[in-house]
């Protein structure tokens, strides 16, 4: 299965794409996981991103899009979940030439909704354990009002392609864990 997990920071995609990837046995390519081991390894692509994450930015789509690029060419990832990207219309499109190139067609777009009180709550909360230098409350804000003018007009392209499904992100892991694999119409 191949599939994309949206919704806003704080929405809990990171949880809930790396547990279904697991179930699932499909690749779990998270581009702020990739930028953020870049960071500590201190590679050039980590200089570069550093600074964008700090500020709550988006990094560059050329630097994303390549990077996603070399990622979902390899073999494991026939299968795969994107989370967090694609997040701009640049990202999309050139993400629908990748995918043609690979002859791997998306099947669904799963969106996490989750109110927006309750989104910065659950951030400012991973804050305290996260060590996430992107974590304050003023980047988190910003975070948020990047995300509403760049990336939840995807929800519409994704819609319009009959791909989207929306999940309610709110209670506990598990039990959203259960509407997603409802969703995808997975067996227990
Ligand atoms: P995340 O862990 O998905 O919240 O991503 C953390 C940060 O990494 C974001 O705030 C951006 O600075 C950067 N980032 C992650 N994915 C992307 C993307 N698709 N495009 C641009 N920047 C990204």
């Amino acid at each position: 299965m191949r599939l994309i997990i949206m919704g806003p920071p704080g929405a809990g995609k990171g949880t809930q794409a790396e547990a279904l990837a697991e179930r699932i046995g499909a690749a779990h390519i998270s581009t702020g996981d990739i930028f953020r081991a870049n960071v500590k390894d201190q590679t050039e692509l980590g200089r570069t991103a550093q600074r964008y994450m700090d500020a709550g930015e988006y990094v560059p789509d050329e630097v994303t899009n390549a990077m996603v690029k070399e990622r979902i060419s390899r073999v494991d990832a026939d299968s795969f979940i994107l989370d967090g990207y694609p997040r701009t219309v640049d990202q999309v499109e050139t993400l629908d030439a990748m995918l043609v190139e690979l002859q791997r067609p998306l099947d669904v777009v799963i969106a996490l909704v989750v109110d927006a009180e309750e989104l910065i709550g659950r951030l400012l909360k991973r804050a305290e354990t996260s060590g996430r230098t992107d974590d304050t409350e003023e980047v988190i804000r910003h975070r948020q009002a990047v995300y509403s003018a760049e990336t939840s007009p995807l929800l519409e392209i994704y819609s319009s392609r009959g791909l989207l499904r929306e999940v309610d992100g709110m209670g506990d892991i598990d039990e959203i864990a259960q509407r997603i694999d409802d969703a995808l119409a997975l067996e227990h």
